[in-house]
């Protein structure tokens, strides 16, 4: 190929862009499919300014973030901390990526990590996204049992790559990648008996968990069962792994939501939120012992290892983080501010038939609609018929029973299709309205589409929240599904 033909985008060339070019890029190069699901959803934005909640197109409009990254924006966009460490780190010339001997700025996050994280969990190996964190959870209880199974729990996510999918709950995702690890058991989220007698039937190596599971539609377990699990796990000599990629820094009102029940798991993974909204590190950290189990020999130190894993550059965001969120408390924003969000949403609850539940635990708000309501579709067809019925009793025999059966049938086909678009769809209406009206963005979760999370950045004030209680309400007062018109 002759270099002088091609013609590269630099920075200036890439930010200059207006929308129309980006989706068809999207289109061209990465993903027609998305650029299309975005067209039709009325989903695509270009933004290109970030700051706290905020963020602005290229016309200058303000959104409002409540995604937050999927939970890996908690400190907010470009938070100065963050940005004034990369900068310094950036201009003092260090190198990035260097490999054969340490790197300076890991060494201290690695210190950072198991400061802040409970009991003995102090040896960190660094990666670059929570599915690689999990990854090398996997590959640990591999190395350290010589027992066969993993057993997690259903609905449960832990990430997109081989290894994660076959402990992940949602057969979606799965499917079409078998086989994928064998020896894997799904068990029932917080049933502690389901967990005791595949521990008892099955050699079981370790168990995977997440204290709330975010993106089955941010399930809240018993109180205790993380404790209960931990003791079970000793019992039975199984590895207990805590999975706190979406639930850590700070989100449920702790640093970490092991916090909660006081316990100390066998190995945690991190990610998200430790990059500080700007950088990919994810960490696999367990005790020095249990370490030494799986790679204490020289022959097996690099039996697990990573090119980018906890580069200087995403170590320094990470060390950042990782001092913010202990220096300005931001789990307690997150408790605070969430106890506040919460009680505006069951307000809402009572008015509003559409809201099933509010599960919430600090920042981790799920909103799960009443999907059963269209059943008043169903409803609204017997209405139509008997009306119907009137006016072919006026009509006479002119109907035969033929037509009428083809009619009835018609009916019956069209509302159940509206039904089943409706409940495949309505989150997404209700996240494009109000990212439209309201220049809100949020979104339904991965595993369960009932239920909209509510995940901004912790910085978030009472006012922003009331801005999206009352966006929320005029949604909902739009769409009519105030309590007393569901019970006419
Ligand atoms: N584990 C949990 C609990 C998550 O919520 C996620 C992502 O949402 C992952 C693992 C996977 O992380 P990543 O998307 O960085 O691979």
């Amino acid at each position: 190929m002759n270099n002088s033909s091609i013609k590269l985008n630099d920075f200036d060339a890439a930010i200059e862009q207006e929308l129309a070019e980006v989706i068809e890029k999207y289109k061209s190069y990465i993903s027609p499919t998305i650029a299309d699901l975005w067209n039709m959803a009325d989903f695509a934005r270009l933004f290109i300014r970030g700051e706290g909640m905020q963020l602005w197109d290229k016309e200058g409009k303000i959104y409002y973030d409540f995604v937050a990254g999927y939970g890996a924006v908690n400190f907010g966009h470009n938070n100065p901390v963050i940005i004034s460490g990369i900068k310094q780190m950036l201009e003092s010339q260090v190198p990035s990526i260097v490999q054969i001997s340490p790197t300076v700025i890991t060494s201290a996050l690695a210190e950072n990590i198991a400061q802040l994280l409970p009991g003995d969990l102090e040896v960190s190996f660094f990666c670059n996204s929570g599915t690689e964190a999990i990854e090398a959870a996997l590959k640990l209880v591999k190395k350290i049992s010589n027992k066969r199974y993993i057993v997690s729990a259903l609905g449960s996510f832990h990430g997109k790559s081989l290894g994660s999918l076959s402990i992940s709950g949602k057969e979606k995702y799965k499917k079409y990648y078998r086989p994928l690890l064998k020896y894997t058991i799904n068990i029932p989220f917080g049933d502690i008996e389901a967990a005791e007698s595949v521990f008892k039937e099955k050699d079981v190596a370790a168990f995977f968990i997440e204290p709330i599971q975010g993106e089955a539609g941010v399930i809240i377990p018993p109180t205790g069962y993380l404790k209960e699990m931990r003791n079970l796990c000793d019992k039975y000599g199984v590895l207990l792994v805590v999975d706190e990629i979406q639930t850590g820094f700070g989100r449920t009102g702790k640093n970490f939501a092991v916090e909660y029940d006081n316990i100390v798991p066998d190995i945690m993974t991190i990610s998200k939120s430790m990059g500080g909204g700007i950088a990919p590190i994810g960490a696999c950290v367990t005790s020095k012992s249990l370490f030494k189990r799986a790679y204490g020999k020289s022959e097996n130190y690099a039996l697990h290892t990573s090119t980018f894993g906890g580069n200087n550059f995403t170590a320094t965001a990470a060390i950042q983080a990782t001092k913010l969120l202990i220096d300005e408390n931001f789990a307690t924003k997150a408790e605070q501010k969430g106890l506040y969000f919460k009680k505006c949403l069951l307000e809402l609850q009572q008015k509003y038939s559409i809201i099933k539940e509010i599960r919430a635990i600090g920042l981790m708000i799920g909103i799960e609609f009443q999907m059963d309501y269209f059943g008043g579709l169903d409803e609204m067809k017997s209405q139509i018929e008997s009306y119907l019925d009137d006016e072919f009793d006026y009509m006479g025999d002119l109907l035969s029973d033929d037509l009428y059966k083809t009619i009835d049938r018609f009916t019956t086909r069209i509302t159940g299709n509206i039904e089943s678009y409706m409940q495949k769809n309505f989150t997404l209406m209700i996240s494009s309205y109000l990212l439209k009206e309201y220049r809100i963005l949020t979104f339904s979760t991965l595993n369960n589409p009932n239920v909209i999370r509510i995940q901004p950045p912790l910085i978030i004030t009472e006012k922003e929240i009331d801005y999206f209680i009352s966006s929320f309400e005029s949604v909902l007062k739009k769409f009519m599904f105030e309590r007393e018109i569901v019970n006419i």
